[in-house]
């Protein structure tokens, strides 16, 4: 990046997306001075020709900006004494989105940019956002709070969509991210801990959309739809997005039916219900909002229902991996609580349910109202006798064990079903460090089991 070229600027944090950063404004030819509590980050940059020091031993008066990294938010304490630095010596306090939003701004001001952030489905939504622009031939980077730091994308171009999910700490050292699409998809109370009040959540979330040429918001919560009102009053355009109510301006969910309202007028603009990998109410507003950035960035409504159909979904969520008869294999291993495994239960009507691992408190207890739909459950690690005593005499269940065990057994249940088409779901409600390192290793292991059971066509590589 070039934007701070020849100036001094500081810089704290020095994992993935921070290395990134001081990586990107070192070849920028910026004087970085580069710093971490963890000495081993240190000794790597250190190592890599990075300039390292302690920031409380430099001269903070001379630096044209102090660039934090998103991983270490503005409010939390531990590294606030950086931040006190930096504002007592009247620095001003970026992120590495900012970088981006300002290398865009000299060089490619036309680049169209869509960034997304909300409570739940940031992900999906911006791997959706991106796979359509993909699938349309356009030439399209993903990245952002998803995974891949944006100073490791290509260079902004005026042909070439970015596509940014964005979490409440990028935003809130973003101060002129004016993306050309803003999707603000929900807001329910969430890491609070890291941003004391709802209400100011809600302000740093607002940021995003307020400076959007057109700002997309869910309006299902009364928070966002405040902030629609207030920025649609602010001269922004706004396209309200819906997933329980009937809009007469904007996109909303008639079942699984995404239907555009526009002066007075309905049509139907895409239709989710053949579409695994979009099951769900959740995601209905999720591809709604898809739908609204990639026509206000100008793809065609048969491109983006193109995109939409070939969808692979992402990886541990709720994601189709076989099919064998009318069974489908899902795997929803990122579900490590009750909550986040509630959309995948309402998802299905007849679920052989693999669940268990390392319990949360309450364990599934908030998830009675789901148990009708579950044929059997099949219980595996730690939480197994926890969550049987919960199921009761409501719900038939085994104690597996182990998931190889409790993947072989419900496909072999499932594969007698007479009763209609089922899914064998792993969605274990649970954190997976008893028997797993991690998520997605756990999800993997319930992808291998798939793979090997006889006769199952694999939906994913
Ligand atoms: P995020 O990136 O915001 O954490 P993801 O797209 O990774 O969200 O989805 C994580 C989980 O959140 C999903 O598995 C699903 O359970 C739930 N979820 C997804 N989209 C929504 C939505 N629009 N509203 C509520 N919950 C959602």
């Amino acid at each position: 990046v070039t934007t701070f070229k020849g100036k001094a600027v500081a810089l704290f944090g020095l994992g993935g997306s921070g290395l990134a950063t001081a990586r990107a404004l070192v070849a920028g030819g910026v004087a970085v001075t580069a710093w971490d509590d963890n000495p081993d980050s240190v000794a790597k940059a250190s190592a890599e020709g990075i300039p390292t020091a302690d920031l409380r031993s430099i001269d903070w008066s001379g630096l044209s900006a102090f660039v934090l990294s998103p991983g270490v938010p503005l409010t939390h304490p531990k590294p606030h004494w950086t931040v006190d630095l930096a504002k007592a010596a009247g620095v001003e306090v970026i992120g590495d989105v900012e970088l981006f939003v300002r290398e865009r701004r000299a060089h490619a001001p036309d680049c169209p940019f869509i960034a997304i952030t909300g409570t739940n489905g940031k992900s999906t939504t911006t791997a959706l956002i991106a796979h359509i622009l993909k699938s349309s031939g356009r030439d399209t980077q993903l990245g952002g709070n998803i995974g891949t730091a944006i100073l490791t994308l290509e260079p902004p171009k005026a042909e070439r969509y970015f596509v940014i999910e964005c979490s409440s700490y990028q935003i809130d050292l973003a101060p002129t991210l004016n993306p050309s699409a803003g999707i603000l998809l929900n807001l329910t109370p969430d890491h609070l801990d890291r941003h004391g009040t709802m209400q100011h959540y809600a302000d740093v979330k607002e940021r995003l959309v307020a400076g959007s040429k057109v700002a997309v918001v869910g309006v299902d919560d009364s928070f966002s739809a405040l902030i629609a009102d207030r920025v649609e009053r602010a001269g922004t355009k706004v396209i309200r997005i819906s997933r329980r109510q009937v809009l007469a301006d904007g996109l909303y969910a008639e079942g699984s039916r995404i239907i555009r309202a526009e002066t007075g007028a309905t049509s139907e603009i895409a239709d989710l219900t053949d579409i695994q990998t979009l099951r769900g109410s959740h995601n209905t507003q999720n591809a709604a909002a898809a739908i609204a950035a990639c026509l206000a960035v100008g793809v065609s409504p048969e491109q983006i229902r193109a995109g939409l159909k070939s969808f692979p979904g992402l990886k541990h969520r709720m994601q189709p991996v076989g099919r064998r008869g009318s069974v489908v294999f899902v795997n929803d291993s990122k579900a490590t609580n009750a909550d986040a495994a509630a959309p995948a239960l309402s998802s299905y009507d007849r679920i052989y349910w693999i669940a268990g691992g390392l319990p949360k408190t309450g364990g599934i207890t908030t998830l009675t109202s789901y148990f009708p739909r579950i044929v059997k459950a099949y219980l595996i690690g730690e939480a197994a006798a926890e969550f049987a005593a919960t199921l009761g005499q409501a719900v038939p269940y085994e104690i597996s064990g182990t998931l190889e065990q409790a993947v072989a057994h419900a496909a072999a249940d499932s594969a007698l079903d007479q009763g209609g088409p089922s899914a064998v779901m792993l969605s274990p409600a649970c954190a997976s460090f008893d028997q797993y390192k991690n998520f997605e290793i756990r999800g993997d292991a319930f992808v291998g089991h798939v793979r090997s059971l006889q006769g199952v066509a694999m939906l994913i590589d």
